[in-house]
C-alpha cells in the first residue's frame, strides 16, 4: 500500500542515517523534525512554529525550526539543510506552493515524511499529508456574514461590493474566494449584488504575499475609479491583515467607522482585527482558525508515523495537487464577530482581552 511503502522508504532511511547495512533490521525512527514556517508577518505563523517545536521536543524528538521570512529562496535553502541534515520528517507551510518540487525530490529521495502544513504543496508526488483547515468554508464563512449584515435575503438591494484574494501563489487562496464567490452568486444572479469594478477573478482580486499595504492600494483605486457617485456595502476580504489595509483606504476616502461602515471580513483572529471587531471600528468579521490544534494535530500525524502507525486523516478527496489527491485532515474553521468573540477567542484562551485591547 501507499502507507506501507511510505512507511518503508522513511524507516530505510532511518535504517541508513543510524548507518545499517544490507539485511540488518531497519532502525526505528526518532522523530527527527524540520519545521519550515513561510512569514512572520502574520502572527499566526510564528505561533504555530513555536507550538510545533515545543510539542515534538516534549515528545523528546529533535527539532530544527526555521521561518523563511516572506524569502522563497531562503525556504528552499533552509528546507534542503534539513534534508542534508537527515530529518525523517518535513513539516511545511510554503511560502511559494509550486516552487519546492526539487527540493522534495530529494526529502523523498532520503525517505523522508512531508506533510504539507496548512498550504498545500501543488505540482509534486512527493508530499505525503496535508494537515489544515476548510479552506472553502472559510470563504463561505465570510460571504455568508456578508450576506446576513447586509439582509440580502429580504432586502432588494441593489448592493455594491468588491472581492479580495489572497496570495497567488497559496494554494489556499483559491478555496476562500470560491467559497465566497459561491455564496454570492445567486444574489449577483438576482441583481441583489452589483460588483462595480467587474473584478471576480482570483488574478484581478490577488493580494501579492497578503500585504495590507497591497490591499490599501487596490482598495484606494477601486473607490477613486468606481465609488465616485456610488457608495460600497461590503468588502470580502480573505485575511485581517488585507481587511485593515482596506478600512484604512475606506477611512482615507471618508467613509466613517461606525454602523453604517461598509461590511468587512476578515481571517486568522489577530488582535488588532479583533479590537477593530470589539470597538466597532472597522471590520466586523473574523474567521477563527484553532492553529494550537492543528499544530497538535500535525504533532499527533509526526508521532503516528514513528510509533510505527498511520495519522489520522478525514478527507481523501478534495485536495488534488496535480498529481494525486494528497490525504488530508481538516479541520473547522469558526465564523467570529462582536457577538461571539469572547467565547470562542477568549474563553478558550487564544487571546485574552488584554491582548485585545492592545491590539498585539
Ligand atoms: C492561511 C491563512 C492566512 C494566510 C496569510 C493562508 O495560507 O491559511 O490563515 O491568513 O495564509 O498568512
Amino acid at each position: 500500500s501507499r502507507r506501507g511503502l511510505l512507511y518503508g522508504s522513511a524507516g530505510l532511511a532511518a535504517a541508513s542515517l543510524a548507518g545499517c547495512g544490507e539485511g540488518e533490521e531497519a532502525a526505528q525512527l526518532t522523530g527527527f523534525t524540520g519545521i519550515s514556517m513561510p512569514t512572520d508577518t502574520s502572527e499566526r505563523w510564528v505561533i504555530e512554529g513555536e507550538a510545533l517545536e515545543e510539542n515534538l521536543k516534549q515528545l523528546g524528538y529533535e527539532v530544527i525550526h526555521e521561518n523563511a521570512k516572506g524569502d522563497l529562496d531562503a525556504q528552499l535553502t533552509q528546507i534542503q539543510s534539513m534534508v542534508d541534515r537527515g530529518v525523517e520528517f518535513l513539516i511545511i507551510g510554503a511560502i511559494d506552493n509550486k516552487s519546492l518540487g526539487a527540493v522534495l525530490g530529494d526529502a523523498k529521495n532520503q525517505g523522508v515524511t512531508v506533510i504539507s502544513y496548512d498550504r498545500l504543496i501543488l505540482e509534486t508526488p512527493d508530499v505525503d499529508y496535508y494537515a489544515s483547515f476548510d479552506n472553502y468554508q472559510v470563504g463561505v464563512l465570510q460571504a455568508t456574514h456578508i450576506v446576513e449584515r447586509l439582509a440580502l435575503k429580504d432586502n432588494p438591494g441593489p448592493f455594491n461590493i468588491e472581492l479580495f484574494s489572497g496570495d497567488p501563489g497559496d494554494n489556499n487562496s483559491q478555496y476562500f474566494f470560491m467559497g465566497g464567490l459561491d455564496t454570492f452568486e445567486s444574489y449577483i444572479y438576482e441583481g441583489k449584488v452589483r460588483i462595480l469594478s467587474g473584478q471576480t477573478e482570483q488574478e484581478p482580486t490577488a493580494t501579492v504575499d497578503w500585504s495590507g499595504e497591497v490591499a490599501k492600494e487596490r482598495m484606494d483605486l477601486l473607490l477613486k475609479d468606481f465609488y465616485k457617485d456610488d457608495e460600497i456595502h461590503a468588502v470580502l476580504s480573505p485575511y485581517d491583515g488585507i481587511s485593515r489595509g482596506v478600512v484604512e483606504a475606506l477611512v482615507e476616502n471618508d467613509y466613517e467607522p461606525g454602523d453604517d461602515f461598509p461590511v468587512v471580513t476578515g481571517q486568522d483572529a489577530e488582535a488588532q482585527s479583533l479590537k477593530a471587531i470589539k470597538e466597532g471600528t472597522g471590520q466586523t468579521e473574523t474567521v477563527f482558525k484553532d492553529t494550537r490544534l492543528l499544530a497538535s494535530t500535525v504533532t499527533d500525524m509526526v508521532k503516528a508515523l514513528v510509533d510505527g502507525g498511520s495519522p489520522e486523516v478525514n478527507d481523501l478527496g478534495t485536495y488534488d495537487n496535480g498529481f494525486k489527491f494528497v490525504p488530508s485532515l481538516l479541520l473547522e474553521p469558526v465564523d467570529v464577530t462582536a457577538e461571539n468573540y469572547v467565547e470562542v477567542v477568549v474563553d478558550s484562551g487564544y487571546l485574552t482581552e488584554e491582548q485585545i485591547d492592545a491590539g498585539e
